[in-house]
């Protein structure tokens, strides 16, 4: 087995990694530091809780300890897609430079380009970015690219959802043909395979496993779930969940509860903290500051539940979660795989639930062709769904009206008044469901669009979060439920 002391890693890094607590490299470690340290381009393909973020970071140091940053010239350059991933690539390298006199400043939405550009400057080593700010500072003309020597993208196919990638292409066109790429994506889209065969110089590619196949650690189940009528399905689904939680007891010591929509997130907070659980959301929309409070206090564990968006949680690296809720199945099945990460990492045990209601079935199956093994199915807490029959012998007044559909709900609707809250003592029906989410998850680090390409970038690509499994053509991704037929209907009609 490598060890981190064969790797040719300055003496006061390899310290740092003993501080750390590091016994060995892992092997995206082992695969991505050797030919990044000769100077070669790499290309990882690796997911977040690999250890993918020291195998570019200890490398960057080691190179770089050597010569002195010039004002307003960066020697180096980390790209993340979000504020959060950036924010950690930071303290990553704090650990890792603590014992290296190296500069860094970081380049994120919400924090005032007055302190940003001092930093940038005095001069710094490395950059640490969201493309769209970096591009900011570019055309303020208070950041020269031309001296940087490596340039790191990271988590590259995040950056294709998020509609990143003309920025990016612009950003390799503005630094040195001669830099060195270490370049990382979870998955290669054929978009992805373009980029790198256009920007990276013969790489050397290491492809660790997926997270799913390693982590043996995490137990995993599905609660089918059905409605008992389409009315009360969303307020049944919340019901479901603190079953499910409540089921866990005090193994539960603190969970992500992941949901597809930013609405939804609000919606499932809100009710959590209705019904006296200690919980709080976090997406794109909600502000700096208040996302920084809330992923500190989760770290830290004074928050027990961060109901979160895709987005916002994707390589968030929170070391000890016991488990993931799925209150909706991902759209897309590699999500998933992103999701249960969250918990069970370093060797730990974690457990990940997930609740799958009968239009996420396309979706869950195409989760498990991808982990290729079955999700053992767990009880409905609520017990089975009533029989079709039951729904109709209800109030006439509470029957849901499936003819005269009500007009699509405002596009800007606030999302918290557009969906109201059920009250704990009582399950009602929750009336119209959120406003359509067409804002872009992560908002402030907005692709600029300025780049090769750019009437595709974010418009096009793409808020996964925000696409549903079976949508009714024609009225926007939130349908209100109780226009949409049943499950069963719509397989007769
Ligand atoms: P990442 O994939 O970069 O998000 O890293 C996931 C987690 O693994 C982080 O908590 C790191 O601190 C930790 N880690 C990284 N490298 C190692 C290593 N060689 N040994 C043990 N833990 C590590």
């Amino acid at each position: 087995m490598t060890k981190f002391s064969d790797l040719n890693l300055n003496p006061k890094v390899l310290k740092a990694i003993q501080e750390a607590g590091y016994e060995n490299p892992t092997p995206i470690q082992a695969g991505a530091i050797p030919p990044a340290l000769e100077g070669r381009d790499v290309l990882g393909i690796a997911q977040t809780g690999t250890g993918k973020t020291a195998s570019f970071t200890l490398p960057l140091i080691t190179q770089l300890a050597r010569g002195r940053a010039r004002a307003r010239m960066p020697r180096s350059l980390v790209l993340c897609p979000t504020r959060e991933l950036a924010a950690q690539v930071a303290e990553n390298f704090d650990t890792y430079a603590k014992h290296v006199k190296l500069s860094k400043a970081l380049l994120i939405g919400g924090v005032s380009f007055k302190e940003q550009d001092i930093l940038i400057d005095k001069g710094v080593d490395v950059l640490i970015a969201t493309p769209g700010r970096l591009l900011d500072h570019f055309e303020r003309g208070k950041l020269i690219l031309n001296d940087v020597k490596v340039m790191v993208v990271d988590e590259a196919d995040r950056m294709l959802d998020m509609g990143f990638i003309p920025d990016i292409e612009r950003i390799f066109g503005l630094t040195p043909f001669t830099r060195q790429t270490l370049f990382f994506s979870a998955t290669m889209a054929p978009e992805i395979e373009r980029i790198t065969n256009t920007f990276l110089s013969n790489p050397e590619r290491i492809e660790v496993a997926r997270q799913a196949t390693a982590s043996e650690t995490i137990e995993q189940g599905v609660v089918m779930f059905k409605g008992s009528r389409r009315d009360r399905e969303a307020s049944e689904k919340r019901k479901v969940l603190r079953l499910m939680i409540d089921a866990e007891g005090e193994k539960c010591t603190n969970a992500i509860i992941f949901c597809n929509r930013k609405t939804d997130v609000d919606i499932v907070a809100k009710s959590l903290k209705k019904y006296g659980y200690d919980a709080a959301p976090i997406h794109g929309d909600l502000d700096q500051s208040q996302r920084t409070r809330t992923l500190d206090g989760f770290r830290a564990g004074e928050l027990r539940f961060l109901v979160a968006s895709d987005v916002a949680a994707r390589g968030l690296d929170v070391p000890s979660v016991s488990h993931v809720f799925n209150f909706d199945v991902p759209s897309h099945a590699e999500d998933y795989v992103h999701r249960i990460g969250r918990t069970g990492r370093a060797g730990r045990d974690g457990k990940a639930m997930m609740i799958c209601a009968p239009r996420d079935e396309k979706n869950f199956d195409a989760i498990e062709k991808l982990i290729q093994r079955e999700i053992p199915r767990l009880d409905n807490p609520l017990g089975t769904p009533a029989p079709a029959a039951e729904a109709t012998e209800e109030p006439k007044a509470e029957k849901p009206k499936r003819t005269r559909a009500p007009r699509k709900p405002k596009a800007d609707a606030p999302e918290a008044e557009a969906a109201p809250v059920e009250a704990p003592q009582s399950e009602a029906p929750t009336p119209v469901e959120a406003a359509p989410e067409q804002a872009q998850e992560a908002k402030p680090e907005k692709s600029t669009g300025r780049g090769r390409g750019s009437t595709g970038g974010r418009g096009r690509s793409s808020n996964r979060e925000d696409r549903g499994g079976n949508k009714v053509v024609g009225l926007g991704d939130h349908t209100p439920s109780f226009i949409e037929l049943s499950f069963e209907e719509r397989r007769a009609s």
